[in-house]
């Protein structure tokens, strides 16, 4: 296996440079890690001021060193950093992991030492992990690695986990034994300018030593490259990604943290949605669902059966599951059949399947067997609080031994008892069975098995052109420009998103009372009458829109009112005419646009529109490109999806051509990066299809 940082985490020589003979300092203890978990290269402590350290030669500069030296440990004063890394250049080191603070995090001060030691590295090709890192690790026993500073080894596993947070990795590591995670490789990135987390995803994708990718992410650096990177890695292995700096709050810590702008959590969140990494919400579930992926066979289907000696967590677990899209189904007849005789003749054989406080190991052990033999069945949560008389040991050996019978259903162990706790949990572990705690992190991790698995096995779709009318697109832009402006006027935002092939509502500009009569008798009645101004922002609020105009008589009085109402609300406003429309048919109003994140790039907007929108916050965000699938889950995804539907006698929406706008519009988002922000409101569903009312447009360069 090669991968472009074989020099980091494959090294066969290693420089620790700043090793010092006293016990406190990170060098001393990296060093120590080294040699205590059996590194199998060769290692050479730097350090002007001893002959050796750890009864391991020690060299007075890297330059002094005979071995030509694959990756050099840096853990010396800021002021230094520099130059030792010009002499680990010199001295033709492949690999870098600077463990030194003070840099980005700290002052711009330090973010000029951050640039300045990046731009070094880069200039030779040379790979650099950190600065302001705790280290990596490779338990591969190949290589068997620890250049960190915690102060254990993990169990060796499938797990390669990168990390943000120093501290946090290393309290990870910490507990991996405990809860069962076995550690592949661990990368301390601190504060990435270099190596990134996109780097290491790289790196691990065809590793087979890591099976899954664990992710601590305060911000994306190049969030683009994590969603082509990311889409593609999550289908051969699951990518779970803890991230922080939700709230705001949060965020500035997080940004504070790094020296890096936390990202808007909506971004984040559409990323994170499309790539189909597992999201986890917390530390606790990050563990859960690291666990869960461990050792086992993934679920074939979201069936799933628990099993229990006591009624509470076994509601608790069906409460847990059913939200997250797991089955409990009924027991089929054979298998009830086949657990008669195991219980009283009043016990009730359902799923949970609740054996009461009487039930012994061998009954979890006959139990489990007949509900993994039930092809209706595709995992089973087995849960054991210890009453009395039952040791949690004897549970999980009759746990293991059930689970044997069917190595192709994922099988979990709550076990709730302290007594007992590390050998049941260990003989479980051994076995490839997750021991979790409580019932909601078995659920949490079951959840997310299942969803890995759908993920892996939808197709991806295959790109579909949608055409707009590019030059028709440019030529509205071209004109507003050439007038001076940034914003769309009414007349012109609907005729660019008509050339994306948006069914809109005809319409005119009319600029005389006369002209607007006219008009209006042109366009068939009813109409909708609606001031144009370059600097009216939202018409509604201004008395700028009447409705429902029957005849000539109501266009001229709501020509009148407009202009009396407009000018009342806005005195000096310019008011360029009217635009007449034909009155859509009254039905639900929706949303949908365009907006740009500054790093994470277009996204489309689709919700529940209207003048209210802000208010009811029901629309969804994604990144474009959007694939057909996608497009179709962001119009699912909204909490009134069932309205769309066509509820209380309103006109069904049509989905698909619903879809089809979002992906029109995600294609004109990323072909027209002039385009800042777009928003078409509300956009109607009719018994003949959706019709867009109003759309307004803000190109790139000033509010105007
Ligand atoms: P703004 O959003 O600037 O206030 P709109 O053009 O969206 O102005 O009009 C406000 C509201 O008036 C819309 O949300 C919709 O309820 C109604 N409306 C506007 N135009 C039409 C139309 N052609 N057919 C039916 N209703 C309309
Ligand atoms: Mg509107």
């Amino acid at each position: 296996m090669t991968g472009p940082l074989d020099a980091v985490l494959r090294p066969r020589t290693i420089a620790i440079i700043g090793a010092s003979r006293s016990p406190e300092t990170i060098g001393h203890q990296i060093l120590a890690n080294l040699l205590r978990y059996g590194f199998t290269g060769t290692v050479h402590p730097v350090n002007p001021h001893a002959a050796a350290i750890h009864g391991v030669k020690a060299f007075p500069s890297i330059g002094a060193v005979p071995d030509p030296i694959d990756l050099a440990v840096v853990s010396v004063p800021r002021p230094i950093v520099q130059g030792v890394v010009e002499e680990c250049i010199a001295a033709g080191v492949k690999g870098l992991v600077v463990i030194t603070a003070g840099f980005r995090e700290v002052d711009e001060e330090g973010a000029e030492a951050e640039r300045r030691l990046t731009a070094l590295v880069r200039e030779h090709g040379i790979r650099m992990v950190g600065p302001n890192c705790m280290g990596v690790l490779n338990a591969d026993p190949a290589i068997s690695m620890n250049a960190t500073f915690a102060p254990v080894m993990p169990p060796l596993g499938g797990a390669a986990f990168v990390s943000q947070s120093g501290a946090l990795g290393l309290s990870v590591l910490d507990y991996a034994a405990e809860f069962g995670i076995g550690i592949a490789q661990f990368v301390s990135i601190g504060n990435k300018p270099d190596v990134s987390g996109n780097d290491l995803l790289l790196q691990w994708e065809h590793d087979e030593n890591v099976r899954t990718i664990l992710m601590y992410v305060e911000n994306f650096g190049n969030p683009v490259k994590f969603r082509e990177i990311a889409t593609r890695i999550a289908r051969r292995k699951p990518i779970v990604v803890l991230k922080a700096g939700r709230s705001k709050v949060g965020a500035r810590a997080a940004s504070s943290h790094t020296g890096a702008l936390a990202a808007s959590d909506t971004a984040v969140d559409a990323l994170l949605t499309q790539t189909g990494v597992l999201r986890a919400t917390s530390i606790e579930e990050l563990f859960d669902i690291a666990m869960g992926f461990t050792a086992q066979p993934l679920p074939r289907s979201p069936r799933t059966a628990v099993l229990t000696n006591s009624g509470g967590p076994g509601i608790l677990a069906a409460d847990a599951l059913e939200p997250r899209g797991l089955a409990l189904p009924e027991l089929r007849a054979e298998t009830v059949a086949r657990l008669r005789p195991l219980f009283p003749p009043h016990a009730s054989l359902r799923n949970p399947l609740d054996m009461i406080a009487s039930a012994r190991a061998t009954d979890y052990r006959a139990a489990l067997v007949i509900l993994l033999d039930d092809p209706g069945i595709d995992s089973v949560m087995s849960i054991f609080v210890p009453p009395l008389g039952v040791s949690q040991e004897d549970v999980a050996e009759a746990v293991v031994a059930a689970a044997r019978t069917a190595a192709d259903k994922p099988v979990f162990a709550v076990l709730m008892g302290r007594k007992g706790l590390p050998e049941g949990r260990a003989e479980l572990n051994d076995a490839g069975i997750p021991a979790y705690t409580f019932p909601e992190s078995a659920a949490r991790a079951l959840a997310a098995l299942v969803h890995y698995r759908e993920f892996t096995e939808r197709r991806s779709p295959e790109p579909r052109a949608v055409p707009i009318d590019a030059e028709r697109v440019r030529a509205v832009i071209h004109a507003a420009r050439a007038a001076g402006r940034n914003r769309l006027d009414e007349a012109e935002a609907l005729q660019l998103i008509h050339a994306c092939h948006i069914p809109v509502a005809p319409a005119r500009i009319a600029r005389t009372e006369d002209e607007t009569a006219e008009t209006a008798a042109d366009l068939g009645y009813p109409v909708v009458l609606k001031v144009v101004s370059p600097l009216v922002v939202h018409k509604t609020d201004v008395g700028g829109v009447r409705v429902g105009i029957e005849d000539e008589a109501e266009v001229r009085a709501a020509w009148r009112q407009i202009h009396a109402d407009v000018r009342a609300a806005m005195p000096l406003v310019p008011i360029d005419g009217v635009l007449v429309q034909r009155m859509a048919p009254h039905g639900i109003e929706l949303i949908a646009g365009i907006t740009r994140d500054p790093l994470f790039g277009p996204l489309v907007m689709f919700g529940l529109g209207g003048i209210f929108v802000e208010a009811i916050g029901d629309v969804v965000f994604r990144l474009a490109p959007l694939d057909d699938a996608e497009a179709a889950a962001m119009v699912g995804a909204i909490r009134s999806a069932p309205i769309l539907d066509g509820i209380r006698g309103q006109p069904p929406a049509d989905r698909a051509a619903l879809a089809d706008i979002l992906l029109h519009l995600a294609q004109l988002a990323t072909r027209f990066p002039e385009i800042a922000e777009l928003d078409v409101n509300p956009l109607i569903p009719t018994r003949s299809g959706l019709l867009a009312v109003d759309a307004r447009v803000r190109l790139s360069g000033g509010a105007r």
